[in-house]
């Protein structure tokens, strides 16, 4: 009921995979936007739509932290939402595998 802009941010999220609607209960970073989700269905890497920063936004029943936070529908380019959603060094995947 109340409408104050401190309420803390819904972490949980029900991610529905498009290609074989398989729902998943899933705990959002609150730092950061994740960006792929792989369904624990059919394998399907997830990946935001066109104009979203992440898969929550995308597929979850709840926006991502900060969109949430600020109170805006999430419309801004992948890095918009958050300063941190770039990949971390050291946990990307390596090249000369
Ligand atoms: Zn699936």
């Amino acid at each position: 009921m109340s409408d104050r802009g401190d309420a803390p941010a819904i972490l949980d999220s029900t991610i529905t995979c498009p290609e074989c609607g398989t729902q998943r209960l899933e705990t959002m970073p609150t730092d950061a936007c994740q960006f792929y989700y792989e369904c624990t269905g059919c394998g399907a890497l997830l990946r935001p739509k066109p104009g979203h920063c992440c898969v929550f936004c995308s597929y979850g029943t709840v926006p991502c932290p900060p969109v949430q936070a600020s109170r805006r529908s999430c419309g801004s380019a992948p890095g918009e939402c958050t300063g941190t959603e770039k990949t971390r060094p050291g946990s990307a995947d390596p090249i000369d595998g």
